[in-house]
């Protein structure tokens, strides 16, 4: 059960290019055979959702890289979710800001950065779209720097390494100089220096040693086949399918709740699909 994991959550302005990079990652990182077709709009692919019978607001994706598997989880592109964005932030330990190259960062995007750097993230920057005529690449790493300094980022928050990157083409580079000799097709390269950006800068799920089997619930779903389903990161011990689990809450009145129940199935993310586990060990995000 033991693996490398890495979880990260991307935020960005809609339309800024998410779910271009998004799918890239999937294909470099060879999480399909190649019989798997890459759905066009993975972020965006609620009817996918539906046809599974599961939709979960924030959706999440696993890449492999190597021996390690790096979970990518959704925000939502507006401040509407101020729980679930907590939610979210606990359930990773670094975040992406993507940001277009000509728009540079929007507000809309500020409030859930906010959380993010509140939550202690780790931040890599990438700057998108670096291919755009009108790109004022430069300015918009001052402006997200402004931001992040605004925001209240902790001094190694705003010592954040950028990647600039062209997600429509696949490829980016951390080599600010390298950007023309990629566009013109001089160099080649893939998105392999985010991949890399990831493992270096975002850490270990943090992991407590509390005894037991805890996961933190971040979002409640529900499947017609399955029944309620709860989504969220392992932070102690391992779970077993078919395990007597307690779930612990409150209600409305702010009274305590324990609710014991079967887990009937257990799924990890695996590209873009759930993929049924037996047993799920601290650190990974499930359902
Ligand atoms: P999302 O709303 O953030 O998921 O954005 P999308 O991935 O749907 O991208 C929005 C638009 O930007 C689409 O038309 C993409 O083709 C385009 N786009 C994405 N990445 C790039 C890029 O690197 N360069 C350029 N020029 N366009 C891009």
């Amino acid at each position: 059960m033991v693996q490398n994991l890495r979880n990260v959550c991307i935020i960005a302005h809609v339309d800024h290019g998410k779910t271009t990079l998004v799918d890239f990652l999937l294909r470099q990182a060879g999480t399909f055979a190649s019989h798997q077709r890459v759905d066009d709009r993975v972020m965006d692919s609620m009817d996918l959702e539906r046809e599974r019978g599961i939709t979960i607001q924030a959706k999440n994706t696993a890449v492999r890289v190597g021996d390690t598997k790096i979970n990518i989880v959704d925000t939502p592109g507006h401040a509407d979710f101020g729980g679930e964005v907590e939610r979210i932030m606990g359930m990773v330990d670094g975040a992406i800001l993507l940001v277009d190259a000509a728009e540079g960062p929007l507000p809309q995007t500020r409030f859930v950065l906010q959380k993010a750097l509140q939550q202690g993230l780790r931040l890599i920057l990438v700057i998108n779209k670096v291919d755009r005529p009108d790109a004022r690449i430069d300015e918009v790493v001052n402006q997200a720097f402004d931001l992040f300094v605004d925001l209240g980022a902790s001094e190694a928050q705003a010592d954040f390494p950028i990647v600039y990157a062209c997600a429509r083409q696949g490829w980016c580079t951390l080599n600010r100089d390298e950007i023309p000799d990629l566009l013109s097709g001089a160099k080649k390269t893939t998105l392999k220096p985010l991949f890399d950006a990831i493992l270096e800068n975002v850490s270990k799920p943090k992991i407590t040693d509390a005894g037991g089997f805890q996961l933190m619930v971040s979002n409640l779903s529900y499947s017609e086949f399955v029944g309620r389903l709860a989504i969220g990161r392992v932070i102690s011990g391992t779970v077993k399918k078919g395990q007597r689990v307690t779930r612990r809450g409150i209600d409305a009145a702010g009274n305590p709740i324990n609710e014991g129940f079967n887990i009937s199935q257990l799924a990890v993310y695996e590209g873009l699909t759930q993929m049924p586990v037996l047993e799920v060990g601290a650190g990974d995000i499930c359902v």
